[in-house]
């Protein structure tokens, strides 16, 4: 429905979270600008999962042709033991996605997903005022003397006014800061590696060939660690994410550059396959700290509100971070379509409330999984790969 009167949405960061919300916005006829800090709009050389919770928001907003081009399907899901490979469980996806929850689960190319959204938030012919995008603009300051109108004002002293502002900013929200909500951001002791490797090099060798025979996503469990990976561009790269215990190092800094070695030494005594995989990693391996936030109700005051990783930010451990972003776009939009402006408020009261109890359960299930994936060898893993094993073929997404 569109609104009587076509309101200004201000949306900071220009993530997957904050792009799918302005387009979201964009097609309940708001006109939305939003404020990117990075010289260019785009993504990290890295996987991303979409598991249908969130690539039913994506086909709901008419990116099916673009996703098309884009997606790589996964069969299923494979969880494999640390010292063996052996397989403890398998949970079908591709066509039981689909038939199941009528939409499916992809993995793509960050960068691809991303370009796909900023085109459609750009593009003339859409539906709605095409979306505004300022780069370059880092929000430093809310300048909220008319409660009505809330100002984002850039590092540089540029000024930007809408009627309701949107804080999609990331793990360290500056909009949350200024909001004066509690620092409830933690440090989880993990850390995770990030790498690509090229398809073709998965290929030529034997001892890795059976990962291009059939894509499946999977996940090695292992004492205190624990490995995923995938394929994406349907071959392209194979997507690696290794969460570790976190060295000092890294958790001072937050992310620094490491080498293919290093991963490959993250996982000592594991199956051959394992070293064999990782040892092929382009050097551009990457390495952070993973922080996640507390259960946190504060996610709005007045006309500034939150979304994604700014309220939510959870361990990757369900790979559930971007989707349930995406889940908060969509919200956010149905209740902001269709309102005057005098019922903003309100609105986004019906967002948080249909929102923050949800990605709060995914909070938290995301943190158990932290346990449940990194259990020593006895008989907790022993319980837990029964539980796997008896959970076979079904999902719940
Ligand atoms: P971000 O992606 O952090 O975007 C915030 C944006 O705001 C950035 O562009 C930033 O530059 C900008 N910004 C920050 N401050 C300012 C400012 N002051 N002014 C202007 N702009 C600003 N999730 C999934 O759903 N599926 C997965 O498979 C998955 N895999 C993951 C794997 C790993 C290893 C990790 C760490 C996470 C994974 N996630 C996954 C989680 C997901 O990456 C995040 O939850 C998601 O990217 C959060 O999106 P966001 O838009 O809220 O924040």
């Amino acid at each position: 429905m569109v609104p009587s009167q076509s309101y200004e949405v201000t949306v900071v960061g220009g993530g997957l979270g904050g792009m799918t919300a302005a387009l979201a916005l964009r097609h309940q006829g708001l006109r939305v600008t939003v404020l990117e800090q990075a010289p260019q709009l785009g993504e990290v050389g890295a996987g991303i999962q979409t598991a249908p919770n969130a690539s039913r928001i994506l086909l709901g907003l008419g990116l099916r042709r673009q996703l098309e081009a884009i997606h790589t399907e996964p069969l299923d899901q494979v969880r494999r033991r640390w010292q063996d490979g052996s397989v403890i469980g398998l949970t079908s996806l591709g066509q039981h996605c689909k038939d199941r929850y009528n939409a499916p689960y992809w993995h793509y190319h960050r960068a691809d997903l991303h370009r796909v959204l900023m085109e459609a938030c750009l593009d003339p012919a859409g539906p709605g005022p095409a979306v505004e995008v300022h780069t370059s603009s880092r929000v430093a300051e809310l300048d909220r003397s008319d409660p009505a109108r809330p100002v984002a004002v850039t590092d540089d002293g540029r000024r930007y006014a809408g009627d309701v502002l949107i804080g999609a900013d990331g793990i360290r929200s500056r909009v949350r800061d200024l909001m004066g909500a509690a620092d409830t951001l933690e440090f989880s002791g993990e850390m995770a590696f990030r790498a690509l490797i090229p398809g073709d090099l998965i290929a030529a060798d034997p001892a890795t060939r059976w990962l291009v025979d059939r894509y499946q996503s999977t996940i090695w469990y292992g004492p205190d660690r624990h490995l995923v990976h995938y394929m994406i561009r349907r071959g392209e790269f194979l997507n690696i994410v290794a969460c570790v215990p976190c060295t000092d190092e890294v958790a001072e800094k937050w992310t620094v550059a490491a080498t293919t070695q290093d991963l490959v030494d993250a996982f000592p005594g594991w199956d051959d396959r394992v070293p064999a995989m990782l040892s092929k990693a382009k050097e551009d391996v990457s390495c952070f700290a993973l922080y996640h936030r507390r259960r946190d109700p504060v996610w709005m005051d007045g006309r500034v509100a939150l979304l994604g990783d700014a309220c939510h930010a959870m361990l990757p451990y369900q790979a559930q971070g971007a989707s349930q972003a995406m889940e908060d776009a969509a919200v956010l939009a149905e209740e902001l379509g269709g309102v005057n402006t005098g019922d903003i408020e309100a609105a986004l009261r019906r967002y948080v409330g249909r929102r923050a109890k949800h990605a709060g359960m995914v909070q938290d299930a995301s943190l158990q999984n932290k346990t449940f994936y990194h259990f020593p060898d006895g008989p907790e893993q022993r319980a837990r790969d029964e539980k796997l094993r008896r959970f076979e073929g079904e999902s719940d997404l």
